[in-house]
């Protein structure tokens, strides 16, 4: 240990903080994510693709989900197959291409979905810990942290809000504490109802 104080606190720099943070957080959703393998011993991955056709107003193609979860077309294709022997998938041919498929939820599927998005007492009590300011503040980070991602294509584009061409940012006074606007719901909204998935989004 060096004697002599250079003012700094110990350890990786601040950036270097903030990633290491980011994926410890991003460890505990993956690891309750198979902790919560439910009734169909669903993977994280079939468990990504069940959440996200529930947030999809319409059927989707394997190349859409690929595209979504960031995959690949022989992983999504595995995992496909083995949630529609699971009957949670109802598939059909896709009309602008008859050789493509595309999949939506079955009605166990729907249900599946439901019970997929109730967030478990430990992630749901780790964030109820926030205050709501500092719940808005990392809704704002977040977003800000994947649209620049998103430019640097290291992530796929999400149904968010800041790549929708509804959103109107700052269309309101800020001190009313909902300065957005959807211009879909056509209704002001702040920071804490920032979408990162959203089935009404439009590019
Ligand atoms: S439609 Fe959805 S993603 Fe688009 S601005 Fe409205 S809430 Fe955000």
């Amino acid at each position: 240990m060096s004697s002599e104080s250079t003012g700094d606190v110990p350890g990786p720099p601040p950036a270097s903080q903030l990633l290491i943070g980011l994926a410890r957080l991003g460890q505990a959703v993956r690891m309750e994510a198979w902790r919560n393998a439910g009734p169909h011993n669903l993977s994280p991955l079939q468990a990504d693709i069940v959440s996200l056709l529930a947030g999809s107003r319409a059927p989707l193609r394997q190349g859409e989900i690929v595209e979504a979860l960031a995959s690949t077309a022989p992983t999504v294709s595995d995992a496909v197959k083995v949630l529609r022997r699971k009957e949670l998938l109802d598939a059909s041919r896709d009309p602008g291409d008859a050789r493509a498929l595309r999949v939506t939820l079955s009605e166990s599927g729907r249900a599946e979905a439901g019970r997929l998005s109730v967030v478990s007492e430990s992630l749901g009590g780790a964030v109820a810990a926030l205050t709501p300011d500092d719940f808005a503040a990392m809704m704002r980070g977040t977003v800000t942290l994947m649209r620049e991602l998103q430019e640097r294509r290291a992530i796929p584009i999400s149904r968010m809000c800041l790549t929708c061409r509804f959103f109107a940012p700052k269309a309101h006074p800020v001190k009313t504490g909902r300065a957005h606007h959807c211009n879909f719901v056509d209704a002001p909204f702040g920071d804490a109802e920032l979408r990162v998935s959203c089935p009404d989004h439009e590019l």
